[in-house]
Parts: structure tokens; sequence; C-alpha cells
């Protein structure tokens, strides 16, 4: 019926008005994806009926975009979309960095190069063999690792975008700001599982305008967004409403809509958690949140994580002390190693005995005397007297410490003793150094055991080694911050022992995190939607230098 309003002179140019169709220039990405049949990487229609928040994410072109988020919600994904359709309608030059070559390498091949597959009809041309550049009618799109043997791209572009930007080299990221300068348009959007607070997402993230996704309960009408732990109910294992306690279905979830908390900022913020996502249940989240919380803070939650202020002090320790008995049921004993040794003696409620030996047989004795049900020695930085120990008494274990790269939310579990120690068939314990002590001295901060020592020399010994402890941030090889614990004068041999006392009472089942690690538990924890393997990521930042 339109056909009769148009004129002969309209008619007459149908043809070039055709051409300008098949041509046509969006200035919307929707209208694109559903206009030209836009596929995902894997060649399937688009569908958010689960995520419906990334559409806004999507069509969002705010110069400044900032996401922060948990794993597994699709936002580099997102992002690829998004920068297809800036390259080709918008014209925009892009950059894109990972942290690493072999990111980059394995995110065009798998995504980028499956992308412009499954669409070929609007990227014609497009080259898929080159990994670090790809060419569309004229615009570039580049893809950098940050930590990478050849220099950054000195290319200028629209568009910096920033994938697993906490995880990145945070120097190299810093050489990139200036390349929008000559740009109108300006573009930077960075997104990343967060890391410490105060990298550069973080910061950016509190500039922002921090939207949230905020659901309306539909008995009492509250409007908020979901936040741990007041948003599940522990023992029910479902979400509920912050305000009435009732519980939230999963629809409700989806007809939430972004509120920004920071409202005024020219910065797009985006924050994404598992308690937004419907097919992560609460009972997932509740398991997280009981392993290690630099992991559930980054990974379930989508937030930053640095327990910088956690510090043991003499009243710490004086406020713990008791004159009541504590040796009371079973004995725990931990040994640090050097040339004097420590030891100290546990029981479930409290420490009753600390000491020093230099002698081997010393400790023969003591276990003689004092028959603990279960030790831990450190197998560093000489193994010869704890292999002895452990060969000889079984209850005994070795302390390794080192990170549990399949399981990166575990702090510690059991292990047959690796290359040597192979034959040896009695166990070893491993926990990661710097998680566990943060741990043991949350737990003493929070009085979860009593001191009942006497308050001679030796005491005042076990206080001076806590109070030499001190957090640092260090900056690993890939540039990552991350925080671990040192000793201003290398005497912490007590916390050692102490905290190897606290990994026997653990060992003897009055612990939460023990059990043997079997093969079932070593699959990956996360099916990263970034294509690299995040926990793996995770586990080398991580990665922990035996220093004791
Ligand atoms: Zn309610």
């Amino acid at each position: 019926m339109v056909e009769h309003c148009v004129s002969s002179a309209i008619k007459q140019r149908l043809p070039m008005a055709k051409e300008l169709k098949e041509n046509k220039q969006y200035y919307s990405i929707l209208q694109w994806i559903v206009e030209k049949g836009i596929l995902d990487e894997k060649g399937e229609p688009f569908s958010y009926v689960d995520r419906p928040w990334l559409i806004d994410i999507l069509t969002d072109w705010t110069p400044q975009i900032v996401l922060v988020a948990c794993a597994q919600v699709g936002k580099s994904v997102t992002f690829m979309v998004k920068v297809s359709f800036a390259l080709k309608h918008f014209k925009f030059n892009t950059i894109t960095t990972f942290p690493t070559d072999d990111d980059v390498k394995e995110f065009v091949a798998s995504k980028v190069n499956k992308f412009i597959q499954a669409n070929r009809h609007e990227f014609q041309g497009m080259d898929s063999d080159n990994i670090e550049r790809k060419e569309v009618d004229g615009r570039f799109w580049f893809f950098k690792g940050t930590v990478s043997k050849t220099a950054a791209i000195s290319t200028t572009a629209d568009l910096l975008v920033h994938d697993e930007i906490s995880r990145s080299d945070q120097g190299a990221i810093n050489t990139y700001k200036s390349r929008t300068k000559a740009s109108q348009y300006k573009g930077r959007y960075i997104f990343s599982n967060p890391g410490t607070e105060r990298d550069e997402l973080d910061l950016v993230w509190q500039k922002s305008n921090q939207r949230e996704w905020v659901i309306t309960c539909p008995k009492c009408k509250d409007e908020h967004y979901l936040i741990w732990p007041d948003s599940i109910d522990l023992e029910r294992k479902i979400r509920i409403c912050r305000a009435c306690k009732e519980p939230l279905s999963d629809d409700t979830l989806r007809q939430g809509k972004w509120v920004a908390q920071n409202p005024g900022s020219t910065i797009s913020g985006y924050h994404i958690s598992h308690l937004m996502c419907v097919w992560i249940s609460a009972a997932e989240i509740i398991e997280d949140s009981e392993g290690d919380p630099a992991y559930f803070n980054n990974f379930v939650l989508g937030k930053s994580y640095s327990p910088g202020d956690l510090s043991v002090s003499k009243t710490t320790i004086l406020d713990l002390w008791t004159p009541k008995p504590m040796d009371i049921g079973e004995r725990f004993i931990g040994i640090d190693v050097g040339n004097i040794k420590h030891y100290v003696l546990r029981s479930s409620k409290g420490l009753f005995k600390i000491g020093r030996f230099t002698k081997p047989s010393d400790l023969d004795d003591i276990i003689a005397f004092w028959k603990p049900t279960s030790g831990v020695i450190d197998a560093m930085p000489d193994a010869t007297l704890s292999r002895y120990i452990v060969d000889k008494y079984p209850f005994m274990k070795m302390s390794y410490f080192m990170e549990n790269a399949n399981n990166p939310q575990t702090i510690v579990w059991w292990g047959k003793g690796q290359g040597d120690e192979a034959s040896n068939k009695s166990g070893v314990v491993y926990s990661h150094r710097d998680r566990i002590l943060d741990q043991h001295l949350t737990n003493m901060i929070e009085a979860k055991h009593l001191i009942g020592l006497e308050t001679d020399k030796e005491f005042q010994l076990y206080i001076k080694h806590y109070e030499t402890l001190r957090r640092e941030k260090v900056v690993n090889n890939k540039g990552i911050e991350r925080y671990i614990w040192a000793s201003t004068t290398g005497e912490d041999h007590y916390v050692f022992a102490d905290l190897y006392a606290y990994l026997a009472m653990l060992g003897s089942g009055s612990g939460v995190f023990y059990g043997e690690v079997t093969q079932a538990d070593i699959p990956s924890v996360l099916g990263a939607d970034n294509i690299y393997d995040v926990s793996r990521a995770f586990a080398e930042i991580n990665q922990t230098n035996d220093q004791n």
C-alpha cells in the first residue's frame, strides 16, 4: 500500500535507494544484529534471555566504559560484537589488548575468527589469518598482549579496549592512554574480573557512575540490587528480598534495570555479580563463599579484594591470653625448621606450649612426651629433618607452600609428595602461603582460639615474631599487583610454627577445607567466557614464592 504514495520521481530513484539500503550505515547495533542476521561466534542467534543486563552494555556508546564483573558472563564476546560493529559502521580504528600474546592468539582464533566466519556477509575480505591485525573497509583492528616481547602498538586509534585489565601489565596499559588523542571519540572500554583495590579497573570504576542491576520485589515493591550475604537465605539456599525476605524468582532478576549509584559521572560503569545470574544457584554461591575470600570476591561477587589492614599486634595476642588450661583433648604440633627449630602445641581450644630446640632428637623427645595426634613440619629450607620425622611418625605431614592451579579457590589440600617425596608414603600438606596466613591471622583477630601460655621470655618472643609481619604489595613479573606477608626482620618462626599447628588441626578433621584432591576436583572451576583460562591466570598471579 506504500506503493500508491510513491511518486514517479521517487520511483526513478529506487535503484539508488536500494543501493543505499545495501550499504546502509547503521547507528543501532540491535537493528544491525536483527536486520543483517548477525550470529554469534558459534553461528547461533544472540540470546539475552538470562543475561538481559548485557543489552544495555552492548548498546552503550559512551566513550568511557568500565565493566567490573564476575566470571562466565559473556563480557569478552559482548565487547567483541560491539567493536566489530563500531569498526564497520562507525569506522573506529581499534586496539584491543589482553594480558598476554597467548591470550590474543586464543581469543582471535576461537572467538573473533569464528565470529567473522559466521558473518561473512558483513565482513567481506576481512582476513582471518592475521592474528594481530584485522581490516575492514580501510579500518583496522589491532590485537596485542600487554606482556609481550614486542613493543606496544604505536598507531593511533579511536577506541582502546582492555580485556582482563586487572590481569594485564598495568605499565603497558598506561602507555596506550595517549593513542586516542587524535580521535574525536577517544573511546576506552575496560573490563575484567577484578583484582586488588586501586588497580586501574578499580580506580576507573570508583570514578564511574557505578550502575548496579536493581530489581523490584514483587511482594514489598522495594527496589534494590542484590548483595552478599543479605540477598541470600543461607538456610533455605535461595535468593531473597533484602527488605521483606521473601524469595525472589528468576523473572524478578531478569526484569531488573541498571541504576547509577554515583549519578552524574560521564564514565559509564557496570557491575555484574553471580548474584544476578539466574543460572547460578544460591547454593553454589554459598559454597564459593566458604573458600578463598580473594577468589570469592573477584570471581563470584565481581569485587576487588585487598585485605590490606589485616595485622596481629601485641594487643591482639594479649587479648587472646587466658589463664585457663588449653591442653584439652587432641594435641596438634607445628614445627618451623631452621638452625633453631620452633614448635607450637595446641588443642582445638588454643595454644598451651611453645618452645625451641636444635637437635633432631629433641623433637623425638617432645613427641614422646606430648603425644600429639597430628602435626605439620616445614619441608623448607631443608627437608632432611622433616622427611625423617614423617617417615617415623605417620601422623606427621610435611608442609609445602604452593598455589592450586586446578582449583584456585582451594587454599589447603593434602597430597602425596612430588618428585623425591613421591615414593614417600607419608603425606604432604600443601597450602597457599599468603591466603592461609590471612585465614590464620583472621582467626586470631576473631578470637577463634585462645593462648594459654606461660608469660615468660618465650611468649615475649612469640609476640615479637608476630609484630614483624607486614602485608606488602608486590608486583610480579607480569606487572600485576598482589599482597604477600613478609617479616621486617626475617624472624617470624613462631608465626609459622603456629600456622603449622593450625594446619595440623585442620588436617585432623577439625577443618573445613580438608580432603585429598581427587581427579574429580581437578577440572577447571571456570568455563570462562574470556576464552583463556581465568583460573590459570588467577593462579599464576598469586604464585607463591616459597620464602620460609
Ligand atoms: Zn520484598
